[in-house]
């Protein structure tokens, strides 16, 4: 029977080929040590890619690790055809049409090693497809966001069809703890966004043979760079009688950080029929916000904008920069049950790896060349037509890219 929270009184498996890499960079045995998720996101990372470990080597490995106490292996799939639908750099092996291969080729495979007896001691925490459902929501139809690729991918329903066939598959292994991505609170908090979320989130629940008892939670930030709690603003605040709410840097959204964001959206998920026990995840790998530029106090009373951008930690240009953040650190260390309604903080992007290449660069992976990546770019409408904030010379997106890994380590918060 799974238990309530499967982080409590469990270590976190270590990704021996991370933790290589991390302990590798001046400082980085610091952090080698922690826990980061192990990403599935191609058929052939199964069995192993290059020589690297597959699977069923991580999940040897997680049995030594684990020994006579609990553990946690955290797998993230994310492999759906058309993948990251509005977005070019973590574009994957599958066209939008081919569902039949993500069942057979991908989940499937993962599922039967999953069951197999061997593991059954483990607790398998799977994160659900990254970014799928909410940008269905967000960038289809007549929104101004909208992308082609996005508006296919909800005509066809495979994003929907993906993530109901892995919750129900995944499911079905009794010591599985499935938790669907849920954005961050920059993306999915604004009120257009909040309820539409839970809804499709409740359809790719409900698909493909999977009910809501094959969820045991949601993700929120995964790979993004949203703080954990902005402490010197709040939603409610006001300068000169007028809302943070009208400032620039929050432009209406209901929340200004991803603890109150993940807070509420649980108790809307509850609301429209997920069971009560589900529990949060945040990933905390990249949303530190520390070093010389973290603002020691709240902004100047001038106006909405002096006061929220003077005391934002999250210094993004736009909210809706996602590429290799320039200034971004390390966040909350990993740890179990840490606030109401938070199963974990987790770093789930495994710090160091790479969002997508800053230029185009060929490759047998499936991963575009998306402008997001280039700190040269003005920007889209879904960051407002901002500049992208990225970090120059960056490699693939999950390749290793050591000067990000410094800085993350350098603007810690905690610090290190
Ligand atoms: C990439 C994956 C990678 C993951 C973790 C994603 O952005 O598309 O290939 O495994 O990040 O670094």
């Amino acid at each position: 029977a799974r238990v309530d929270n499967p982080y409590s009184g469990a270590k976190v498996y270590v990704n021996p080929e991370w933790s290589a890499k991390a302990a590798a960079e001046p400082g980085g045995s610091r952090i080698s040590d922690q826990p980061t998720g192990v990403w599935l996101d191609r058929i052939a990372t199964i069995n192993g890619v290059n020589g690297g470990m597959g699977l069923r080597d991580h999940l040897d490995e997680a049995l030594e690790q684990k020994g006579a106490g609990e553990l946690v292996v955290q797998l993230v799939i994310y492999n759906l055809p058309g993948r990251d639908c509005a977005a070019l750099a973590s574009n994957g092996e599958l066209g939008p049409t081919e569902i039949g291969r993500y069942k057979t080729e991908y989940i499937d495979p993962i599922a039967a090693i999953l069951a197999d007896p061997k593991y059954a001691d483990l607790r398998i925490v799977t994160t659900v497809e990254i970014d799928s459902l909410p940008n269905l929501v967000t960038n289809t139809g007549s929104r101004p966001t909208a992308t082609p690729q996005c508006d296919v991918m909800k005509a066809n329903g495979n994003y929907v069809k993906g993530v109901g066939y892995a919750l129900g598959k995944l499911g079905d292994v009794p010591n599985v703890y499935n938790y669907v991505d849920a954005g961050h609170h920059g993306w999915i908090g604004w009120d257009d966004n909040f309820g539409a979320s839970a809804n499709t989130f409740k359809e790719a629940a409900t698909a493909e043979g999977a009910t809501v008892n094959d969820v045991h939670g949601f993700i929120t930030n995964t790979a993004n760079y949203s703080a954990l709690k902005e402490e010197n603003f709040t939603i409610n605040d006001a300068v000169n009688g007028t809302s943070v709410r009208q400032s620039k840097w929050v432009d209406w959204n209901r929340y200004v950080d991803e603890l109150s964001f993940a807070q509420a959206f649980r108790s809307q998920l509850v609301s429209v029929g997920f069971d009560a026990g589900i529990g949060m995840l945040i990933d905390t790998s990249r949303n530190g916000w520390g070093g010389s530029a973290r603002p020691a106090g709240p902004g100047a009373l001038t106006s909405v904008d002096t006061y929220v951008d003077g005391g934002r930690y999250d210094r993004r240009i736009h909210v809706g920069n996602w590429c290799n953040q320039s200034g971004a650190g390390l966040g909350e260390r990993p740890q179990a049950a840490p606030a109401a309604g938070i199963d974990a903080y987790v770093w789930m992007k495994p710090p160091g790896e790479s969002d997508g290449a800053s230029r185009e660069i060929p490759n047998d992976e499936g991963k575009g060349f998306d402008r997001m990546c280039d700190p040269t770019y003005t920007g889209n409408a879904r960051n407002n037509f901002n500049m992208s904030g990225a970090l120059p010379d960056a490699p693939l997106s999950g390749h290793w890219f050591s000067a990000q890994f410094r800085q993350l380590m350098a603007n810690a918060y905690p610090p290190l």
